[in-house]
């Protein structure tokens, strides 16, 4: 099935809602497609909680603007795997492939965690520090259960206060990032309504325990979780736990920007004043230009939204606020800089590839991504790389040569394309 619209939105998080409503505004058809179930993207996916804040509020308002847009077509379930030809994306919803032919994209695919290995990083009961948060959200019960909240970026504290929220004993939280750092940021954003949002969440996670300048260097157990082991550079310790919610910060998804063939610069897709990125037709917005949280990620995809339907003055006039939030995204940046201990969290028999079982001892004995590929499988299963080529990058600062279809694993049907009768059920992964 291929259908068509005047502007194609990949990813309904924040940035991808914000710019399929501007453009919808404009009288363009827009589709807007996510992988999830539901628009909302990271920050605003399931049910809001009890607690009504700023974040809960934006979600309201625009979730209210996107479902009164009758010119916005949702495609939920619905995952952009390959780039077929000009002006067309592949996707597959429901096990069945779509085509969507667009004169305009805008990409909005967000963020994903930093996971860095470590011993028993790979055990149950340790999640990304979003992905316990999505999961909670999607049903997973932690009541009662003692959590340690580790690793870096302002994500930690809204994790904690969510988790206590659920009902969960969190016993710390510790992030990476040195108190000096964490201070000149609080001074940097002292007069702005990001202050008080991190005053509230140290409110609703008072009487944990935050320790600044620390990271999880083990975690122990038998067949789940039992206890992780933390140091602050000077002094090891270990506190026992039910689960361990660790994220180093986020890395852009800027898989579907390279297929397209948009450049990048370290590691984000460049645009221009825009948004629209190298390629003609091709805008990008929120997390892939820049991890800068939820307000720029909204104030780019208005503007992308804005600048692809053609509306350029009203695309212009929201510059100066867009810039303003962009200031944000650098200090964030700067504060939350992975440190250099955490090089070498690693031992010999850690795993680092977890689809594939590759360990550091083994891939570690390659000068480049693309040898270490070859010879181990290392970035070939079902995350692609997403996990460990993100690691590699920090650990090594290696980084794919090419970035080749399909981003996503999917069934041979798909891959095959609209007119193909293969059996759906067999799953085609990349291995190049
Ligand atoms: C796991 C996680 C949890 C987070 N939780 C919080 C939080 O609690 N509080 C907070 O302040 N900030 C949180 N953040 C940060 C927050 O996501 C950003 O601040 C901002 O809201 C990002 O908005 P976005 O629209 O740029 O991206 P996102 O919200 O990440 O939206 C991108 C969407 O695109 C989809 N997508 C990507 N590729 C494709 C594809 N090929 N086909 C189809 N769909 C695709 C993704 O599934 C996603 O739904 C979290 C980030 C992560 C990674």
């Amino acid at each position: 099935m291929t259908r068509s619209f005047d502007i194609v939105v990949v990813g309904a998080g924040p940035a991808g809602i914000a710019a399929a409503c501007a453009a919808a505004e404009q009288g363009r058809r827009v589709a807007l497609l996510d992988d999830n179930p539901a628009p909302g993207g990271q920050i605003w996916r399931g049910p809001s909680t009890a607690h009504r804040d700023a974040v809960s509020r934006a979600k309201e308002r625009w979730l209210h603007r996107l479902q009164q847009n009758p010119a916005i077509t949702s495609l939920h379930g619905c995952r952009v795997f390959d780039v077929p030809g000009d002006g067309l994306l592949a996707a597959e919803q429901n096990g069945q492939r779509v085509d969507l032919r667009y004169s305009k994209v805008v990409l909005a695919t967000g963020a994903r965690e930093l996971f860095l290995p470590f011993p028993g990083w790979t055990l149950p009961g340790v999640y990304g520090a979003g992905g316990l948060q999505a999961m909670v959200k999607a049903g997973l019960p932690v009541r009662d259960q003692r959590v340690v909240v580790a690793g870096s970026g302002p994500l930690l504290l809204a994790v904690a206060a969510y988790l206590r929220e659920t009902g969960a004993r969190v016993s710390a939280v510790c992030e990476q990032a040195s108190w000096r750092s964490l201070l000149r940021f609080g001074a940097s954003i002292a007069h702005t309504s990001r202050l008080w949002q991190a005053a509230g969440y140290r409110w609703r996670t008072r009487g944990t325990p935050f320790h600044a300048g620390c990271w999880p260097v083990a975690a122990h157990g038998g067949k789940t979780l039992e206890s992780v082991t933390l140091s602050n550079g000077t002094r090891q310790w270990t506190v026992p736990c039910d689960l361990l919610a660790c994220g180093f910060h986020l890395v852009p998804n800027t898989e579907l920007a390279s297929l397209l063939g948009c450049t990048l610069q370290q590691g984000f897709v460049t645009v221009d004043a825009l948004q629209q990125t190298l390629i003609a037709n091709v805008f990008c917005a929120g997390e892939p230009t820049g991890i800068g949280g939820l307000e720029l990620s909204l104030a780019e995809g208005e503007v992308a939204g804005l600048a692809a339907a053609g509306a350029i003055r009203a695309a212009q006039a929201r510059i100066p606020r867009r810039d303003r939030l962009r200031a944000f995204a650098a200090q964030l940046a700067v504060t939350f800089a992975l440190r250099q201990e955490l090089h070498s969290l690693s031992k010999a028999d850690t795993i680092v590839c977890r689809c594939e079982d590759v360990t550091w001892r083994t891939v570690s004995q390659y000068t480049g991504w693309r040898a270490a590929k070859l010879q181990t499988r290392c970035g070939m299963g079902p995350c692609q790389g997403r996990i460990c080529g993100s690691a590699l990058n920090f650990l090594l600062e290696w980084s794919p040569d090419s970035v080749r279809p399909p981003i996503f694993p999917v069934s041979i049907a798909s891959l095959a394309g609209p007119t193909a009768s293969a059996p759906a059920e067999l799953s085609a992964i990349q291995e190049n």
